[in-house]
């Protein structure tokens, strides 16, 4: 999607949509499914290159729904027409995602589920096919795009040559190995480094986002 349409959808989502329809704005169960479906094939590594197109326009989308969500709370927020109460209710709105775990955030890149388009997934930290456990000690939630382009990778390589594992949240302190800067997500270590270009973190429309949700509190966290 050229960048200019990209701003003018989400410029006319924030002027159109009320804060509670575009927070409970979520994909129908048969788009979801779609995605799952899609996700599941690219990260197995068998996704065709028809499929790695139609993926990182979902992700375009995701990153589309994420910022017109944040924007349009963050006009509220500066232009309140609702009762403060209201705007807590449509700002804070959960939607109808099941948490299966007490997080509620991305482990990954700390986004909150309330914050994104797609559903957050509890996926395995390390893949079965690498032996990895088949219990909660190996399950993490990521957000959609964490989860994809983490994929069944275990490590990566550094610019030098270097083969790094990646984050694990369950072995891990997400604070030992990242921070925060202006929306950016920084790394410390370099296990830190190869989680952040293989997951893509810093991407510049993740970090608008987060730049955005930051000023309204929501991020890196509540
Ligand atoms: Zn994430």
């Amino acid at each position: 999607m050229r960048s200019e349409v990209f701003d003018e959808l989400v410029d006319f989502l924030v002027e159109k949509m009320p804060l509670d329809s575009i927070n409970l704005f979520r994909p129908h169960k048969s788009a979801q499914k779609r995605f799952d479906t899609l996700s599941g094939a690219i990260k197995s590594g068998s996704g065709t290159p028809d499929q790695h197109r139609a993926l990182e326009l979902d992700i375009q989308l995701e990153h589309l729904m994420q910022l017109a969500k944040a924007r349009r709370a963050l006009k509220e927020r500066d232009n309140p027409r609702l009762s403060r109460h209201e705007y807590e209710l449509a700002a804070h709105f959960t939607p109808q995602v099941e948490q299966k775990t007490r997080q509620s955030r991305c482990e990954y890149c700390l986004l909150h589920v309330d914050n994104a388009y797609y559903a957050h997934y509890v996926d395995y930290v390390i893949a079965q096919k690498h032996g990895g456990a088949k219990g909660s000690e190996n399950l993490a939630l990521s957000c959609a795009e964490c989860n994809v382009r983490k994929g069944t990778d275990l490590s990566s390589l550094t610019p030098s040559g270097r083969l790094i594992t990646l984050f694990n949240p369950r072995l891990q302190r997400w604070g030992a190995h990242f921070r925060v800067e202006g929306g950016t997500i920084e790394p410390l270590t370099r296990i830190g480094e190869v989680t952040t270009r293989l997951l893509d973190f810093n991407n510049a429309r993740r970090v608008e986002i987060r730049r955005t949700l930051a000023q309204l509190k929501l991020y890196p966290g509540r």
